[in-house]
Protein backbone atom coordinates (compact mmCIF):
# COMPACT_ATOMS: atom_id res chain seq x y z
CA UNK A 1 0.00 0.00 0.00
CA UNK A 2 2.88 2.80 1.05
CA UNK A 3 4.67 1.18 -2.19
CA UNK A 4 1.90 2.31 -4.57
CA UNK A 5 1.60 5.69 -2.61
CA UNK A 6 5.44 6.28 -3.49
CA UNK A 7 4.92 5.08 -6.77
CA UNK A 8 1.71 7.19 -7.64
CA UNK A 9 3.54 10.31 -5.82
CA UNK A 10 7.12 9.73 -7.60
CA UNK A 11 5.14 9.60 -10.83
CA UNK A 12 3.11 12.82 -10.33
CA UNK A 13 5.81 14.56 -9.45
CA UNK A 14 8.01 13.69 -12.83
CA UNK A 15 4.63 14.53 -14.97
CA UNK A 16 5.07 18.00 -13.01
CA UNK A 17 8.63 18.34 -14.49
CA UNK A 18 7.75 17.47 -17.91
CA UNK A 19 4.91 19.62 -18.12
CA UNK A 20 7.43 22.36 -16.12
CA UNK A 21 9.59 21.55 -18.97
CA UNK A 22 7.35 21.93 -21.64
CA UNK A 23 6.11 25.07 -21.05
CA UNK A 24 9.71 26.80 -20.14
CA UNK A 25 10.48 25.62 -23.70
CA UNK A 26 7.52 26.86 -25.23
CA UNK A 27 7.88 30.49 -23.55
CA UNK A 28 11.10 30.33 -24.43
CA UNK A 29 10.09 29.66 -28.23
CA UNK A 30 7.74 32.52 -28.32
CA UNK A 31 10.01 34.85 -26.48
CA UNK A 32 13.31 34.25 -29.19
CA UNK A 33 10.70 34.95 -31.76
CA UNK A 34 9.44 38.27 -30.18
CA UNK A 35 12.73 39.30 -29.53
CA UNK A 36 14.35 41.06 -32.11
CA UNK A 37 12.42 41.90 -35.18
CA UNK A 38 13.59 39.56 -37.92
CA UNK A 39 13.74 36.32 -36.49
CA UNK A 40 11.56 33.64 -37.91
CA UNK A 41 9.25 30.88 -36.04
CA UNK A 42 12.46 28.84 -37.90
CA UNK A 43 14.81 30.54 -36.19
CA UNK A 44 13.40 30.45 -32.70
CA UNK A 45 12.77 26.77 -33.08
CA UNK A 46 16.13 26.15 -33.96
CA UNK A 47 17.82 28.32 -31.53
CA UNK A 48 15.04 26.91 -28.41
CA UNK A 49 16.27 22.85 -29.81
CA UNK A 50 19.84 23.64 -29.06
CA UNK A 51 19.55 25.16 -25.57
CA UNK A 52 16.94 22.47 -24.50
CA UNK A 53 19.04 19.40 -26.35
CA UNK A 54 19.03 17.61 -23.64
CA UNK A 55 15.22 17.10 -23.28
CA UNK A 56 15.54 16.43 -27.33
CA UNK A 57 12.24 18.18 -28.05
CA UNK A 58 9.90 18.44 -31.00
CA UNK A 59 8.42 21.24 -31.73
CA UNK A 60 6.27 23.04 -33.81
CA UNK A 61 4.39 25.94 -34.43
CA UNK A 62 0.59 26.16 -35.88
CA UNK A 63 -1.25 28.78 -37.19
CA UNK A 64 -5.12 28.08 -37.45
CA UNK A 65 -7.56 30.13 -39.14
CA UNK A 66 -9.24 32.51 -37.13
CA UNK A 67 -12.95 32.63 -39.06
CA UNK A 68 -13.27 29.38 -41.38
CA UNK A 69 -10.50 28.26 -43.78
CA UNK A 70 -8.37 24.61 -43.69
CA UNK A 71 -6.78 23.69 -40.53
CA UNK A 72 -4.12 23.84 -40.12
CA UNK A 73 -3.25 27.64 -42.03
CA UNK A 74 0.00 27.13 -41.47
CA UNK A 75 2.72 24.49 -39.52
CA UNK A 76 6.64 25.72 -38.95
CA UNK A 77 7.93 22.39 -37.97
CA UNK A 78 11.84 21.83 -36.70
CA UNK A 79 13.27 19.95 -39.23
CA UNK A 80 13.45 16.85 -37.20
CA UNK A 81 9.50 16.40 -38.00
CA UNK A 82 9.66 15.57 -41.49
CA UNK A 83 5.41 15.85 -42.23
CA UNK A 84 2.14 16.24 -40.50
CA UNK A 85 2.16 13.42 -38.28
CA UNK A 86 2.66 15.81 -35.42
CA UNK A 87 -0.42 17.91 -36.08
CA UNK A 88 -3.42 16.88 -33.63
CA UNK A 89 -7.30 16.77 -33.22
CA UNK A 90 -7.98 20.10 -34.22
CA UNK A 91 -11.03 20.76 -31.21
CA UNK A 92 -7.62 20.62 -29.00
CA UNK A 93 -5.69 23.66 -30.94
CA UNK A 94 -9.30 25.50 -30.41
CA UNK A 95 -9.51 24.52 -26.94
CA UNK A 96 -5.75 25.31 -26.38
CA UNK A 97 -6.30 28.73 -28.01
CA UNK A 98 -8.88 29.83 -24.87
CA UNK A 99 -6.72 28.19 -22.36
CA UNK A 100 -4.60 30.78 -19.65
CA UNK A 101 -1.47 29.96 -18.35
CA UNK A 102 -2.75 28.64 -15.21
CA UNK A 103 -5.47 26.02 -17.30
CA UNK A 104 -2.68 24.82 -20.20
CA UNK A 105 -3.29 21.73 -22.65
CA UNK A 106 -1.43 18.71 -22.53
CA UNK A 107 -1.92 15.40 -23.85
CA UNK A 108 0.15 12.63 -24.35
CA UNK A 109 0.05 11.11 -27.82
CA UNK A 110 1.73 8.25 -29.35
CA UNK A 111 3.26 8.20 -33.17
CA UNK A 112 5.28 5.85 -33.86
CA UNK A 113 7.23 7.97 -36.73
CA UNK A 114 8.14 10.35 -34.44
CA UNK A 115 9.24 8.05 -31.56
CA UNK A 116 8.23 4.67 -30.15
CA UNK A 117 7.41 6.18 -26.63
CA UNK A 118 4.28 8.51 -26.34
CA UNK A 119 5.08 12.45 -26.13
CA UNK A 120 3.99 14.89 -23.88
CA UNK A 121 2.79 17.19 -25.30
CA UNK A 122 2.23 20.99 -24.45
CA UNK A 123 -0.46 23.56 -27.14
CA UNK A 124 0.68 27.12 -25.89
CA UNK A 125 -1.04 29.73 -27.08
CA UNK A 126 0.52 32.81 -28.46
CA UNK A 127 -0.35 35.92 -30.04
CA UNK A 128 -1.87 35.84 -33.28
CA UNK A 129 -3.73 32.71 -33.61
CA UNK A 130 -0.58 30.71 -33.32
CA UNK A 131 -0.40 27.59 -31.17
CA UNK A 132 3.40 26.79 -30.33
CA UNK A 133 3.26 22.77 -29.39
CA UNK A 134 5.95 21.29 -27.76
CA UNK A 135 6.92 17.38 -27.01
CA UNK A 136 8.79 15.21 -24.75
CA UNK A 137 9.88 11.86 -25.18
CA UNK A 138 8.40 10.20 -21.90
CA UNK A 139 11.11 7.64 -22.41
CA UNK A 140 13.18 8.96 -19.15
CA UNK A 141 10.14 8.94 -17.37
CA UNK A 142 9.06 5.41 -17.49
CA UNK A 143 12.23 4.04 -17.06
CA UNK A 144 12.56 6.07 -13.76
CA UNK A 145 9.55 4.60 -12.70
CA UNK A 146 10.44 1.20 -13.78
CA UNK A 147 13.47 1.95 -11.72
CA UNK A 148 11.27 2.51 -9.11
CA UNK A 149 9.32 -0.43 -9.23
CA UNK A 150 12.68 -2.60 -9.28
CA UNK A 151 14.35 -0.64 -6.37
CA UNK A 152 10.71 -1.50 -4.70
CA UNK A 153 10.54 -4.76 -5.16
CA UNK A 154 13.97 -5.51 -4.16
CA UNK A 155 13.50 -3.55 -1.12
CA UNK A 156 9.85 -5.06 -0.51
CA UNK A 157 11.94 -8.80 -0.94
CA UNK A 158 14.88 -7.66 1.53
CA UNK A 159 12.31 -6.43 3.76
CA UNK A 160 10.14 -9.40 3.99
CA UNK A 161 13.60 -11.81 4.08
CA UNK A 162 14.94 -9.27 6.73
CA UNK A 163 11.85 -9.54 8.91
CA UNK A 164 11.13 -13.12 8.80
CA UNK A 165 15.23 -13.72 9.76
CA UNK A 166 15.27 -10.42 12.75
CA UNK A 167 11.66 -12.19 13.55
CA UNK A 168 12.83 -15.71 14.01
CA UNK A 169 15.85 -13.88 15.89
CA UNK A 170 13.67 -12.29 18.44
CA UNK A 171 11.74 -15.25 19.09
CA UNK A 172 14.91 -17.43 19.80
CA UNK A 173 16.47 -15.05 21.93
CA UNK A 174 13.04 -14.45 23.82
CA UNK A 175 12.64 -18.12 24.18
CA UNK A 176 16.38 -18.58 25.41
CA UNK A 177 15.69 -18.05 29.67
CA UNK A 178 12.25 -20.22 28.99
CA UNK A 179 14.79 -22.69 27.72
CA UNK A 180 16.89 -22.43 31.09
CA UNK A 181 13.53 -22.27 33.15
CA UNK A 182 12.20 -25.68 31.65
CA UNK A 183 15.64 -27.42 32.18
CA UNK A 184 16.08 -26.16 36.00
CA UNK A 185 12.67 -26.74 36.26
CA UNK A 186 13.01 -30.56 34.70
CA UNK A 187 16.15 -31.19 37.58
CA UNK A 188 13.43 -30.25 40.98
CA UNK A 189 11.67 -33.06 42.21
CA UNK A 190 10.06 -34.27 45.67
CA UNK A 191 13.17 -35.16 46.48
CA UNK A 192 15.51 -31.72 45.49
CA UNK A 193 13.26 -28.70 45.98
CA UNK A 194 16.36 -26.92 47.36
CA UNK A 195 17.09 -25.76 43.70
CA UNK A 196 15.99 -22.48 42.69
CA UNK A 197 15.41 -21.05 38.88
CA UNK A 198 17.82 -18.00 38.38
CA UNK A 199 15.82 -14.93 37.00
CA UNK A 200 19.34 -13.29 36.22
CA UNK A 201 17.50 -10.11 37.93
CA UNK A 202 15.34 -9.79 34.53
CA UNK A 203 12.62 -7.27 35.59
CA UNK A 204 10.17 -8.58 32.16
CA UNK A 205 7.57 -11.25 32.50
CA UNK A 206 10.22 -14.03 32.41
CA UNK A 207 11.70 -12.59 35.10
CA UNK A 208 7.95 -12.33 36.92
CA UNK A 209 7.08 -16.09 36.13
CA UNK A 210 10.47 -17.31 37.61
CA UNK A 211 9.41 -15.41 40.49
CA UNK A 212 6.33 -17.01 41.33
CA UNK A 213 7.73 -20.13 40.46
CA UNK A 214 10.56 -19.99 42.73
CA UNK A 215 7.81 -18.87 45.48
CA UNK A 216 5.97 -21.53 44.40
CA UNK A 217 8.92 -24.24 44.94
CA UNK A 218 9.71 -22.43 48.28
CA UNK A 219 5.62 -23.10 49.37
CA UNK A 220 6.17 -26.55 48.07
CA UNK A 221 9.59 -27.52 50.02
CA UNK A 222 7.98 -26.13 53.21
CA UNK A 223 4.80 -28.22 52.67
CA UNK A 224 6.88 -31.56 51.87
CA UNK A 225 8.90 -30.59 54.83
CA UNK A 226 5.81 -30.58 56.80
CA UNK A 227 4.56 -33.59 56.25
CA UNK A 228 8.11 -35.69 56.52
CA UNK A 229 8.06 -33.75 60.19
CA UNK A 230 4.86 -35.32 60.87
CA UNK A 231 5.13 -38.80 59.36
CA UNK A 232 8.71 -38.74 61.28
CA UNK A 233 6.38 -38.21 64.34
CA UNK A 234 3.32 -39.80 63.82
CA UNK A 235 6.09 -42.85 63.36
CA UNK A 236 7.81 -42.00 66.62
CA UNK A 237 4.59 -41.26 68.54
CA UNK A 238 3.25 -45.02 67.65
CA UNK A 239 6.95 -46.59 67.84
CA UNK A 240 6.97 -45.62 71.34
CA UNK A 241 4.16 -47.51 73.35
CA UNK A 242 4.93 -50.23 70.50
CA UNK A 243 8.32 -50.68 72.05
CA UNK A 244 6.96 -50.74 75.40
CA UNK A 245 4.44 -53.49 74.79
CA UNK A 246 7.35 -55.51 73.19
CA UNK A 247 9.11 -55.10 76.24
CA UNK A 248 6.45 -56.06 78.82
CA UNK A 249 5.83 -58.90 76.69
CA UNK A 250 9.06 -60.24 76.18
CA UNK A 251 10.04 -60.17 79.58
CA UNK A 252 6.78 -62.26 80.85
CA UNK A 253 7.72 -64.71 78.42
CA UNK A 254 11.48 -65.33 79.91
CA UNK A 255 9.66 -67.87 82.65
CA UNK A 256 6.48 -69.27 83.90
CA UNK A 257 5.04 -66.22 86.10
CA UNK A 258 2.49 -66.58 88.47
CA UNK A 259 -1.63 -65.27 87.77
CA UNK A 260 -1.28 -62.17 88.67
CA UNK A 261 1.71 -61.05 87.04
CA UNK A 262 0.32 -61.55 83.77
CA UNK A 263 -2.69 -59.19 84.36
CA UNK A 264 -0.27 -56.93 85.71
CA UNK A 265 1.28 -56.77 82.09
CA UNK A 266 -1.71 -56.95 80.25
CA UNK A 267 -3.29 -54.53 81.89
CA UNK A 268 -0.38 -52.38 80.62
CA UNK A 269 -0.20 -53.66 77.52
CA UNK A 270 -3.68 -52.40 77.41
CA UNK A 271 -3.46 -49.23 78.53
CA UNK A 272 -0.40 -48.36 75.81
CA UNK A 273 -2.84 -49.99 72.99
CA UNK A 274 -5.47 -47.17 74.13
CA UNK A 275 -2.62 -44.55 73.95
CA UNK A 276 -2.07 -45.85 70.37
CA UNK A 277 -5.87 -45.78 69.69
CA UNK A 278 -6.56 -42.63 71.10
CA UNK A 279 -3.24 -41.55 68.91
CA UNK A 280 -4.77 -43.04 65.68
CA UNK A 281 -8.21 -41.55 66.11
CA UNK A 282 -6.80 -38.01 66.67
CA UNK A 283 -4.76 -38.18 63.80
CA UNK A 284 -7.90 -39.54 62.09
CA UNK A 285 -10.10 -36.82 62.70
CA UNK A 286 -7.18 -33.84 62.12
CA UNK A 287 -7.26 -35.28 58.75
CA UNK A 288 -11.16 -35.23 58.66
CA UNK A 289 -10.71 -31.51 59.67
CA UNK A 290 -8.45 -30.11 57.05
CA UNK A 291 -10.34 -32.18 54.55
CA UNK A 292 -13.29 -29.54 55.64
CA UNK A 293 -11.50 -26.46 55.32
CA UNK A 294 -12.28 -26.23 52.11
CA UNK A 295 -16.26 -26.58 52.35
CA UNK A 296 -18.17 -23.53 53.39
CA UNK A 297 -20.35 -24.19 56.26
CA UNK A 298 -24.04 -23.97 55.91
CA UNK A 299 -25.77 -25.35 59.26
CA UNK A 300 -26.29 -23.10 62.37
CA UNK A 301 -25.46 -24.69 65.22
CA UNK A 302 -26.56 -22.91 68.93
CA UNK A 303 -22.88 -22.69 70.40
CA UNK A 304 -24.36 -22.17 74.07
CA UNK A 305 -26.02 -25.84 73.93
CA UNK A 306 -23.02 -27.72 72.73
CA UNK A 307 -21.32 -25.88 75.73
CA UNK A 308 -23.29 -26.63 78.18
CA UNK A 309 -23.61 -30.64 76.76
CA UNK A 310 -19.65 -30.31 77.17
CA UNK A 311 -20.25 -29.21 80.32
CA UNK A 312 -22.53 -31.41 82.26
CA UNK A 313 -20.36 -34.77 80.41
CA UNK A 314 -16.94 -33.03 82.04
CA UNK A 315 -18.70 -31.92 85.30
CA UNK A 316 -18.32 -35.04 87.41
CA UNK A 317 -14.59 -35.71 86.26
CA UNK A 318 -13.94 -32.62 87.15
CA UNK A 319 -15.68 -32.04 90.31
CA UNK A 320 -14.15 -36.33 91.73
CA UNK A 321 -10.78 -34.57 90.64
CA UNK A 322 -11.68 -31.71 93.16
CA UNK A 323 -11.59 -28.98 90.53
CA UNK A 324 -14.27 -25.87 90.84
CA UNK A 325 -15.91 -26.27 87.68
CA UNK A 326 -18.08 -23.24 86.99
CA UNK A 327 -19.81 -21.40 84.08
CA UNK A 328 -20.05 -17.60 84.72
CA UNK A 329 -22.37 -16.70 82.06
CA UNK A 330 -23.27 -18.10 78.60
CA UNK A 331 -25.42 -16.59 76.41
CA UNK A 332 -27.79 -18.10 73.27
CA UNK A 333 -25.01 -17.62 69.90
CA UNK A 334 -26.05 -18.68 66.45
CA UNK A 335 -22.62 -19.66 64.41
CA UNK A 336 -22.36 -21.21 61.38
CA UNK A 337 -20.40 -24.56 61.84
CA UNK A 338 -20.26 -28.29 61.82
CA UNK A 339 -21.38 -29.48 65.64
CA UNK A 340 -18.92 -32.81 65.73
CA UNK A 341 -15.82 -30.55 65.34
CA UNK A 342 -17.16 -27.72 67.44
CA UNK A 343 -17.59 -30.37 70.12
CA UNK A 344 -14.50 -31.41 69.46
CA UNK A 345 -12.79 -27.67 69.64
CA UNK A 346 -14.60 -27.01 73.18
CA UNK A 347 -13.69 -30.24 75.00
CA UNK A 348 -10.03 -30.37 73.92
CA UNK A 349 -9.78 -27.13 75.79
CA UNK A 350 -12.06 -28.20 78.66
CA UNK A 351 -10.54 -31.28 79.21
CA UNK A 352 -6.67 -29.65 78.77
CA UNK A 353 -7.90 -27.07 81.83
CA UNK A 354 -9.51 -29.95 83.97
CA UNK A 355 -6.38 -32.18 83.36
CA UNK A 356 -3.84 -29.08 84.04
CA UNK A 357 -5.48 -27.35 86.92
CA UNK A 358 -5.02 -29.00 90.75
CA UNK A 359 -7.56 -29.68 93.44
CA UNK A 360 -8.97 -27.08 94.63
CA UNK A 361 -8.56 -25.04 91.65
CA UNK A 362 -11.22 -23.63 89.04
CA UNK A 363 -12.12 -23.51 85.73
CA UNK A 364 -14.99 -21.10 84.53
CA UNK A 365 -16.53 -20.89 81.11
CA UNK A 366 -18.17 -17.50 79.84
CA UNK A 367 -19.88 -17.20 76.69
CA UNK A 368 -20.71 -13.50 75.82
CA UNK A 369 -21.48 -11.68 72.40
CA UNK A 370 -21.62 -8.26 71.04
CA UNK A 371 -23.09 -7.53 67.26
CA UNK A 372 -20.37 -9.07 65.36
CA UNK A 373 -18.69 -11.31 67.53
CA UNK A 374 -18.95 -14.34 70.34
CA UNK A 375 -16.40 -14.58 72.19
CA UNK A 376 -15.74 -17.44 74.00
CA UNK A 377 -13.41 -17.90 77.70
CA UNK A 378 -12.06 -20.80 79.08
CA UNK A 379 -9.72 -20.31 81.77
CA UNK A 380 -8.58 -22.25 84.42
CA UNK A 381 -5.84 -21.49 87.88
CA UNK A 382 -4.11 -24.52 86.84
CA UNK A 383 -0.36 -24.72 86.61
CA UNK A 384 -0.01 -22.69 83.06
CA UNK A 385 2.11 -22.45 80.24
CA UNK A 386 5.56 -21.35 80.07
CA UNK A 387 5.80 -18.38 77.86
CA UNK A 388 8.66 -19.97 75.76
CA UNK A 389 6.16 -22.29 74.71
CA UNK A 390 3.07 -21.07 74.02
CA UNK A 391 4.13 -20.04 69.91
CA UNK A 392 4.35 -24.30 69.49
CA UNK A 393 1.24 -25.57 72.21
CA UNK A 394 -0.77 -25.87 68.27
CA UNK A 395 1.68 -27.60 66.41
CA UNK A 396 1.20 -31.49 66.56
CA UNK A 397 2.80 -33.93 69.19
CA UNK A 398 3.96 -30.89 70.45
CA UNK A 399 3.82 -31.55 74.56
CA UNK A 400 5.44 -28.82 77.13
CA UNK A 401 6.75 -31.67 79.35
CA UNK A 402 6.97 -35.39 78.37
CA UNK A 403 6.95 -36.34 81.79
CA UNK A 404 3.84 -34.15 83.00
CA UNK A 405 1.79 -35.42 79.64
CA UNK A 406 2.61 -39.13 80.06
CA UNK A 407 1.20 -38.52 83.65
CA UNK A 408 -1.91 -37.08 82.13
CA UNK A 409 -2.23 -39.33 78.40
CA UNK A 410 -1.86 -36.66 76.16
CA UNK A 411 -0.19 -36.68 73.15
CA UNK A 412 0.29 -33.42 71.49
CA UNK A 413 -2.60 -33.61 69.17
CA UNK A 414 -5.44 -32.06 70.99
CA UNK A 415 -4.68 -28.18 70.50
CA UNK A 416 -3.87 -28.92 66.73
CA UNK A 417 -7.22 -30.02 66.37
CA UNK A 418 -7.82 -26.98 67.95
CA UNK A 419 -6.37 -25.07 66.32
CA UNK A 420 -7.35 -26.59 63.16
CA UNK A 421 -11.13 -26.11 63.55
CA UNK A 422 -11.14 -22.81 64.75
CA UNK A 423 -9.12 -22.11 60.92
CA UNK A 424 -11.91 -24.25 59.02
CA UNK A 425 -14.53 -22.00 61.05
CA UNK A 426 -12.79 -18.46 60.39
CA UNK A 427 -12.73 -18.42 64.33
CA UNK A 428 -9.41 -16.89 65.94
CA UNK A 429 -7.78 -17.75 68.95
CA UNK A 430 -6.05 -16.26 71.45
CA UNK A 431 -3.98 -17.65 74.57
CA UNK A 432 -2.87 -15.94 78.06
CA UNK A 433 -0.83 -17.84 80.26
CA UNK A 434 0.95 -17.34 83.80
CA UNK A 435 2.78 -20.19 85.23
CA UNK A 436 1.41 -21.64 88.25
CA UNK A 437 -1.34 -19.06 88.06
CA UNK A 438 -3.81 -20.23 85.40
CA UNK A 439 -4.40 -20.16 81.57
CA UNK A 440 -6.96 -18.22 79.53
CA UNK A 441 -8.12 -19.73 75.63
CA UNK A 442 -10.18 -17.20 74.49
CA UNK A 443 -12.05 -18.02 70.85
CA UNK A 444 -13.62 -15.53 68.78
CA UNK A 445 -16.10 -16.63 66.47
CA UNK A 446 -18.16 -14.75 63.70
CA UNK A 447 -21.74 -14.48 64.10
CA UNK A 448 -24.06 -16.32 61.98
P1 LIG B 1 -2.01 -32.90 75.13
O1 LIG B 1 -2.90 -33.85 74.44
O2 LIG B 1 -0.69 -33.42 75.49
O3 LIG B 1 -2.67 -32.14 76.22
P2 LIG B 1 -2.36 -30.55 73.64
O4 LIG B 1 -2.04 -30.30 72.23
O5 LIG B 1 -3.76 -30.54 74.05
O6 LIG B 1 -1.65 -31.88 74.01
O7 LIG B 1 -1.58 -29.48 74.49
C1 LIG B 1 -0.23 -29.22 74.21
C2 LIG B 1 0.51 -28.84 75.45
O8 LIG B 1 0.00 -27.62 75.98
C3 LIG B 1 0.30 -29.82 76.58
O9 LIG B 1 1.38 -30.71 76.60
C4 LIG B 1 0.24 -29.01 77.81
O10 LIG B 1 1.47 -29.01 78.47
C5 LIG B 1 -0.04 -27.61 77.37
N1 LIG B 1 -1.39 -27.17 77.81
C6 LIG B 1 -2.52 -27.19 77.08
N2 LIG B 1 -3.56 -26.66 77.75
C7 LIG B 1 -3.08 -26.29 78.95
C8 LIG B 1 -3.65 -25.69 80.13
N3 LIG B 1 -4.92 -25.35 80.17
N4 LIG B 1 -2.83 -25.48 81.17
C9 LIG B 1 -1.54 -25.79 81.11
N5 LIG B 1 -0.92 -26.36 80.06
C10 LIG B 1 -1.68 -26.61 79.01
Amino acid sequence: MAGLFLYEGFKKSLMEDINETLREIAVKVNNTYRSTHGVTWEDAIRETEEEFKIHQPFIQVVKFPRRGGNFPEKVIRSDKITSNVFILRRELYYKADKSDINDLVYVTFTEEKLTSYPLRILLFPVRGSYIVQVGISLESTASALRQLLVTMGLAGILLLLFSSLGGNFIIRKALLPVKSVVQTAKKITADDLSLRIDSENRKDEIGSLVETLNDMIARLEKSVKKIRQFSGDVSHELRTPLTIIRGEIEVILRKVRKGEEYQKTLKSVLEETYQMEKIIDNLLFLSRVEASKKIKFTERILLNEILLEVFESRDQSARSKGVNFVIKRIVPTLVKGDKTLLERLISNIIDNAIRYTPSEGCVEINLEKNDKFALLNIRDTGIGIPEESLPFIFDRFYVVDKSRCKESGGSGLGLSIVKSVADSHGAIIDVKSVINQGTTFQIKFQLS
